[in-house]
């Protein structure tokens, strides 16, 4: 049985980590459509590690683990399943980093999440877990061999008190066992620089990967900033506002996306991860940028 590189282990190499993260398909056309991307991702631009997300409410934990394993069958990639406390007992939360674990993955993104649509306020399960930092908790002491990502928000959790108080709390997961930090979209880099200094100074010493959303149109990023609690800069609205053409939007917002990734890049970022949102034309574009600006590290 093939055993992943940790996350952890890739951080160590002296250059930055490109990863893609994937959502698990709500159909069999959608499910196609990854396979497709990530075979194009494997001929052309091999990432470090992909991810790939836990539905809302904790909808897709089939969904999840099916496509874990066939991105990691199919193209051996290192695969990073997110794994949330909705809607799990401990035990169950247990089984499932268990069956992760005999296959060969060595990574885990340990997450809270989001309720599923329509609930407004997070609920834990009765005998599951309520916070991010008690599932990292769980897996380093359960599952010492695993390396374990968490997120933070360079713009503020939306329910956080403050961005200080978000911070505590972000050293919290930290100070349980976490190897490393993705952050939330945003289309500023000063926004996620200030982040960067704001966790140093309050002694949070892990890389920090910057997650990057390449804008297909305005009401996609309007609909993402409002979700997310991202400032939308109005640049970026303008130039998305000012054309009906979806091919000018898509290479307006690829533009905005490289921008940004060089930018990161020069001032010594430990790597990018792409919110890729399954889609293999815009990725691949992205990335073909990307590697024609010597800025993708193969
Ligand atoms: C990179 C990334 C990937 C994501 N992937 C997924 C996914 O796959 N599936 C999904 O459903 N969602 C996903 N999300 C969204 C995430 O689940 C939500 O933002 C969720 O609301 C918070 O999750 P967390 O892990 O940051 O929670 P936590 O770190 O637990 O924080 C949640 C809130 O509680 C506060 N808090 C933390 N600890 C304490 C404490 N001890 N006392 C009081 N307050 C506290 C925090 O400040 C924050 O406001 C992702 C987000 C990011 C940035």
């Amino acid at each position: 049985m093939i055993q992943d590189p940790t996350i952890a282990e890739l951080l160590k190499k002296n250059r930055p980590i490109m990863s893609v993260e994937f959502y698990p398909p709500k159909t069999e056309e959608g499910g196609a459509q990854i396979l497709a991307t990530a075979a194009e991702l494997q001929k052309h631009f091999k990432p470090d590690f992909v991810s790939i997300t836990y539905g809302a409410g904790g909808s897709t934990r089939e969904v999840t683990q099916r496509y874990a394993a066939l991105l990691r069958e199919q193209f051996q990639f290192p695969v990073m399943p997110h794994l949330t406390c909705i809607g799990a007992s401990k035990d169950e939360l247990r089984d499932l980093l268990g069956t992760y674990q005999r296959s060969g993955i060595r990574n885990i993104m340990a997450l809270r999440g989001d309720p599923p649509k329509g609930v407004t306020t997070f609920t834990p399960h009765p005998e599951g877990l309520h916070y991010a930092s008690e599932l990292v908790h769980l897996i380093r002491t359960e599952f010492p061999a695993m390396s374990i990502g968490v997120a933070a928000y360079p713009e503020k959790h939306p329910e956080a008190v403050s961005l200080k108080a978000d911070l505590d709390h972000l050293r919290h997961k930290v100070e349980q066992g976490a190897d490393f930090i993705t952050t939330q979209l945003f289309f500023e880099n000063e926004l996620f620089e200030q982040f960067v200094l704001k966790c140093r100074a309050e002694g949070i010493q892990i890389p920090i990967l910057p997650g990057i959303l390449p804008a297909l149109s305005l009401e996609q990023v309007e609909r993402f900033c409002q979700m997310c609690g991202t400032r939308l800069p109005v640049k970026l609205a303008h130039q998305l506002k000012n054309t009906t053409n979806p091919t000018e939007r898509e290479t307006i917002g690829i533009q905005w996306a490289t921008n940004q990734i060089e930018d990161l890049l020069r001032k010594g970022v430990p790597g990018i991860h792409l919110y890729i949102l399954n889609r293999s034309q815009p990725a691949l574009k992205l990335m073909k940028q990307l590697k024609a600006h010597g800025l993708w590290p193969h």
